[in-house]
């Protein structure tokens, strides 16, 4: 059975729920950070998780924001808002269990490296584009590593003529080749690439093969409980476009 790869959750239950039953049946959960910010539910989202025991779950800019380990000066304003309004939501069972997470994890199934934001910077580093994929090739040892943190579900591939961003096509498997591969899963909660629905990945692990998956979710629910969590209105918006 697949193992389930996610990132982003960002406080969306619903997303959750609906990635959840769309990928059944899987074998483990390797979860890449920020399973709170932005959304109303980040206790509801990380006791589900805690729930399905993940085999590796990372820490995200976000989690951190909400323990008070970064500084908010660095966050544009609607996600200060949310990490001051997070901090103060969460449960100390929900606050002791991000407390435990580090955004990076090497050899993981013997093979992979898992991080938030890059291999070259955790927390911080966006990997929208491929000269910056290059660059972090050479940050870690591992044939694949999977990332986070963009909201945006990619795979760059590491070949003779460089780094470039490999097609694939939703719901069809994307088989391992020799090249090392740098693979989004996407955003569970607050996907970015225009698509709104829940973004994540299935990988086999006997053969590497990777399928890129969307799931529907009720939208709108959520849209209601960021309004009247007092959370701002820009974050319900932009739900509906995927950005
Ligand atoms: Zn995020």
């Amino acid at each position: 059975m697949p193992i389930l790869v996610l990132s982003d959750i960002h406080a969306n239950i619903e997303a959750l729920e609906a990635v959840l039953a769309d990928a059944a049946p899987f074998d483990d959960v390797w979860f890449l950070g920020d399973a709170v910010g932005y959304g109303p539910d980040p206790n509801a989202c990380v006791e589900r998780l805690l729930s399905l025991t993940p085999g590796c779950w990372l820490a995200g800019n976000h989690d951190w924001a909400a323990l008070g380990r970064l500084d908010l000066a660095d966050f544009n304003p609607d996600a200060r808002t949310a990490a001051q309004w997070t901090a103060e939501a969460l449960t100390p069972a929900v606050r002791s269990a991000l407390e435990s997470l580090e955004p990076r994890r090497d050899g993981v199934a013997g093979l992979y490296t898992l991080v938030h934001g890059s291999p070259r910077h955790p927390i911080w580093e966006y990997v929208l584009d491929a000269g910056t994929a290059a660059e972090n090739f050479a940050e870690f040892d591992a044939p694949v590593g999977f990332f986070g943190h963009t909201h945006v579900p990619v795979v760059f591939e590491e070949g003779l003529d460089g780094t470039l961003r490999r097609p694939y096509v939703l719901g069809q498997p994307l088989p391992a080749e020799n090249g090392r591969r740098l693979i989004n899963p996407g955003s569970v909660g607050q996907p970015r690439d225009g698509d709104p629905r829940a973004s994540y990945l299935l990988l086999e692990p006997d053969t590497g093969t990777i399928t890129f998956r969307r799931a529907a979710y009720a939208i709108d629910m959520v849209q209601g409980r960021i309004l009247k969590a007092g959370l701002p209105p820009r974050l319900a918006a932009r739900l509906s476009y995927g950005w």
